[in-house]
């Protein structure tokens, strides 16, 4: 198989811009859950950069569990994703949820976003599978590593190998996170795929004050990067405020994590 440390011994390392995703530098990817105004997400983008952070995140198109929440800004969203990369530089990534979106949000995004709730959405993943973008493929909240490796395999195999695996959580009879944040993952994929591994802490846990020593724990495990919430106004944020880290513990967190980098 494509994803196989068989198929490729070396690591896969994805070049964007600058930046390498999968050599020796980790990414930490942060932002709002969903984009919500100009000011919002402006503002976000300032604080995150920085802090330190090289990607900024941002929902435009939400996949809610309600029908009656916040479904994104969709293009207008999109475009002020764009307006926060020129101004501070960081790349964007942002979740395509319908494969009529791709070309749109392929359009603005640096890495398009395949969502939890889509990693066995065939036809999406073959239709982002014929863009030039990397793709972050999410693992589905009851997939097992089988299940998920043969997603990113229809990708690779419509012949776009730019993918990163990023482990969000599982559903557990848990219910004190909202998710299991399932590390092993990490070594896992490592030992079976070529391919960087990056780790959700805020939808790993649902709340932001497990966030920082979840995003160590993932770091310390040897994931290349990190998906992170980040919101000026967390009380307020339209979704997924309760993960959501403020600007200033966001920067703390980066302090600690410029800590445990250097003893790694
Ligand atoms: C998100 O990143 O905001 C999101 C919806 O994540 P997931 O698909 O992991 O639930
Ligand atoms: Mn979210």
């Amino acid at each position: 198989k494509l994803v196989s440390r068989e198929f490729q011994s070396g690591n896969t390392i994805i070049k964007i811009g600058d930046h390498e995703i999968g050599g020796e530098e980790i990414h930490v990817m942060a932002g709002p859950c969903s984009v919500e105004s100009r000011a919002q997400i402006i503002e976000t983008a300032h604080a995150v950069k920085e802090a330190g952070a090289t990607f900024l995140r941002g929902g435009a198109f939400k996949p809610r569990t309600s029908p009656y929440a916040f479904q994104g800004l969709e293009e207008e969203g999109l475009k002020l994703l764009a307006e926060a990369r020129e101004e501070t530089g960081l790349l964007v990534i942002t979740e395509v949820v319908d494969v009529r979106d791709v070309e749109l949000v392929a359009h603005y995004a640096d890495i398009l976003q395949i969502g939890a709730r889509n990693m066995q959405n065939f036809f999406l993943l073959k239709e982002v599978a014929k863009t030039n973008k990397p793709i972050l493929l999410k693992r589905g909240p009851s997939a097992t590593l089988e299940e998920w490796m043969m997603a990113a395999e229809y990708i690779m195999d419509g012949g776009n190998y730019q993918v990163m695996f990023c482990e969000r959580g599982i559903r557990t009879f848990e219910t004190y996170t909202r998710n299991t944040l399932d590390l092993s993952m990490v070594p896992a994929l490592q030992s079976l795929s070529h391919l960087p591994v990056i780790v959700d802490p805020s939808h790993g846990t649902g709340r932001w004050n497990l966030v920082p020593a979840m995003t160590k724990a993932a770091v310390a495990a040897g994931a290349d990067g990190i998906i992170v919430e980040v919101h000026p106004q967390p009380e307020k944020a339209v979704s997924d405020g309760k993960q959501s880290l403020t600007l200033a513990n966001f920067a703390a967190m980066m302090e600690e994590l410029a800590v445990l980098s250097q003893a790694l």
